[in-house]
């Protein structure tokens, strides 16, 4: 049997996989069992920002391993305590929650606005539609798609959505009752959509009126992607909790919470926590992450190799109109809307030795590690440019 039929035979089946077996990277590559070299921009889904092989990654985690890999929150732990004081440093938040993964930073950001919400009389809590925030209860209670929701309701109460960009829905929904308003400021799930420069400016505006907290999912966003630590930056909003996680553990499972002062002292001892989260290997990895990401000039790099991604793929745009509908994104975070599904150019890149992602059936989705080149950029257009006049509209 091959692993693909041990896996179907074992598995639930909830991962459609790509059907190549992949047994080592190297920097923006991945090598599968017959030796093929595969270009990322998929990059884990967002991950692996370094790409892979970084050296000062695994050295970092090959030394924590030694020294101990896990003692649980009743210790405190120096990988922890350095990597928050580096996070509030890089942001200027003043706390800082460790937990495991993105869904699991959605669902203290939103507990810890249920608590504040509770001692200060606000019960709403609104989202924006086609958003993501994870795949948990407290999540899906935020989001809209019917593929992440049908049958596993009923919700959380008091949980409203709204259209991103729909400022007339934005003033009709909050009030005095809103405790939070969550938001990816570029939904990435959601097919690469970006928050209007009009709807960022009122919602930081209703905000100052009605005072609710700004909750911005960063997971996929944040920590240098679009070319600023936090997408948020680009949006001139200064969120009142930050979730992050994705690229913070350099692949291991690392997800964390960033509150401002007047949130500090709203959850208690005993109030949340987490067997897991914060491990100290995943942690002196993530120091080593925002050490290259903010300091060695991996942010520059995804500002710059990311704009120029943009203009090639809108020059691709001009060059195939009918069949390109829009291209958008900031920085590494790019998408190509089609008219048509995506997939079968996800297969043929594949065919080419080229990794992408389609979201909302016709977005293809550029993630690559925040270290790629223009001369990658330009392997990627080359082959779609290639490819996209066979494609049928
Ligand atoms: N929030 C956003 C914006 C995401 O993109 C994701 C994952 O894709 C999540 C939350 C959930 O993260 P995780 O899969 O680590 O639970």
């Amino acid at each position: 049997m091959t692993l693909f039929e041990r896996e179907a035979q074992s598995f639930l089946s909830t991962y459609r996989r790509l059907p190549v077996e992949i047994v080592r990277g190297e920097g923006v590559y991945l090598y599968d069992a017959q030796g093929n070299a595969y270009l990322d921009f998929l990059g884990g889904v967002a991950v692996n920002a370094l790409g892979y092989g970084h050296a000062g990654l695994q050295q970092a985690i090959a030394e924590q391993a030694a020294r101990y890999i896990h003692i649980s929150n009743y210790f405190i732990q120096q990988p922890q305590v350095e990597l928050a004081e580096a996070l509030k440093q890089i942001t200027g938040y003043s706390r800082v929650f460790f937990c495991n993964s993105g869904t699991e930073a959605t669902e203290g950001a939103l507990k810890l606005v249920r608590k504040w919400g509770s001692a200060n009389s606000r019960s709403h809590i609104v989202a924006m539609e086609n958003s993501f925030h994870g795949r948990t209860m407290g999540a899906l209670s935020l989001m809209t798609n019917p593929d992440y929701r049908e049958g596993f309701g009923p919700f959380l109460d008091g949980c409203i959505a709204i259209p991103l960009n729909d400022v007339e829905a934005l003033n009709r929904t909050v009030g005095p009752e809103t405790a939070a308003v969550f938001f990816e400021c570029i939904q990435g799930e959601g097919g690469v959509v970006e928050m209007s420069p009009a709807f960022a400016e009122r919602l930081a505006t209703l905000r100052r009126q009605f005072g609710f907290l700004l909750v911005a999912d960063e997971v996929q966003s944040g920590i240098g992607r679009t070319g600023r630590f936090l997408a948020s930056e680009h949006y001139g909003l200064t969120p009142d909790i930050v979730t992050l996680a994705k690229p913070l553990g350099g692949g291991l499972p690392l997800g964390a919470i960033l509150v401002s002062q007047q949130l500090k002292d709203v959850l208690k001892p005993g109030n949340h926590g987490t067997t897991f989260g914060g491990n100290p290997v995943a942690c002196a990895a993530g120091k080593v992450v925002l050490n290259e990401i903010v300091h060695n000039g991996v942010m520059e790099n995804a500002a710059s190799v990311g704009a120029y991604l943009l203009q090639q793929l809108k020059s691709l745009q001009c060059e195939f109109p009918a069949l390109v509908k829009d291209v958008r994104g900031k920085g590494l975070m790019a998408g190509v809307e089609l008219v048509t599904e995506g997939k079968p150019i996800l297969d043929a890149l594949l065919e080419r030795k080229i990794l992408i992602n389609v979201t909302s059936k016709t977005v293809l989705r550029f993630l690559p590690p925040l270290i790629i080149r223009p001369t990658h950029v330009d392997q990627l257009c080359n082959a779609l440019a290639a490819i996209l006049p066979a494609i049928s509209v």
